[in-house]
């Protein structure tokens, strides 16, 4: 099979109830590896859904601590715990930014002790701002939503794909863009309702124009901009290919054949 990188939008919207959008939630799969970026409410049953076994997760990133992108992280640690067969041997590593120990002892708090409750789960706070594992690098900045909130770029091999999370225009996420092959934008709102801490058509335009980006895809609609057509605003700005992610959407980019020894 050809070796790709695959992105499966699970959540493509916000907190605002929208039958065809759950809360933000996608999986980047690469050889041999799952990650999931962002659990929002919403997420177990979007992986139902889609087919997605709990177990397949390798890892899961989160970008800030709205329950629009971590409403879904308990209940999945939950379907962990009483699924049969167990999990076994395989690490499930959860990343969150500054906060995330406190975070998850918050839960603790709420719902109990359990959520520590094998060596298979593993809670890691961000620490540099690059870190290899095996397959992929991930690079983070801080970016202007919440204290904590982060943007991840992924990199695996030649390619770079680049989650904002929830954000406003700031050179951070410009910087972290810089010529991806993919950047995964919000767009919580339209030109005329844009608020600080998020982006609009506009400015989700500028970032990918200023950064270079080779494709861009909108995803965090809240429901107003969904009345508008943010990729013509967008094409202002940048003159690559611009979409809405919509749930259940896959993209696939391509990675170089493994040249095999003669
Ligand atoms: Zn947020
Ligand atoms: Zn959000």
């Amino acid at each position: 099979m050809d070796r790709q990188v695959k992105l499966h939008f699970l959540g493509s919207g916000t907190i605002m109830p929208d039958p065809r959008r759950s809360c933000s939630a996608t999986i980047l799969e690469i050889p041999k590896v799952k990650i999931l970026v962002d659990i929002g409410a919403g997420t177990l049953r979007r992986m139902a859904i889609e087919g997605i076994d709990l177990h397949s997760i390798d890892y899961i990133f989160i970008t800030h601590f709205h329950p629009d992108h971590t409403g879904d992280l308990a209940p999945f640690l939950f379907a962990l715990r009483n699924s049969r067969p167990a999990r076994t041997g395989r690490l499930l590593q959860v990343w969150g930014p500054a906060g995330f120990f406190q975070f998850v002892r918050g839960l603790e708090q709420a719902f109990g002790k359990w959520l520590q409750f094998s060596a298979e789960v593993k809670y890691h706070e961000l620490p540099r701002r690059l870190l290899d594992f095996p397959g992929f690098r991930v690079i983070w900045s801080k970016v202007h939503h919440t204290p904590e909130s982060v943007a991840y770029r992924f990199e695996i091999e030649n390619k770079a794909v680049v989650f904002s999370g929830d954000t406003g225009y700031c050179p951070e996420i410009i910087r972290l863009c810089k010529a991806a092959d993919l950047a995964v934008l919000e767009c919580s709102h339209p030109d005329e309702l844009a608020v600080k801490g998020h982006l609009s058509p506009s400015l989700a335009g500028k970032i990918a124009g200023d950064a270079g980006v080779k494709r861009l895809l909108l995803n965090h609609f809240y429901p107003e901009v969904l009345k508008t057509n943010p990729v013509e605003v967008v094409q202002k700005y940048f003159n690559g290919e611009a979409a809405l992610a919509n749930d259940g959407d896959t993209i696939a980019i391509p990675l170089e054949a493994v040249q095999k020894k003669p």
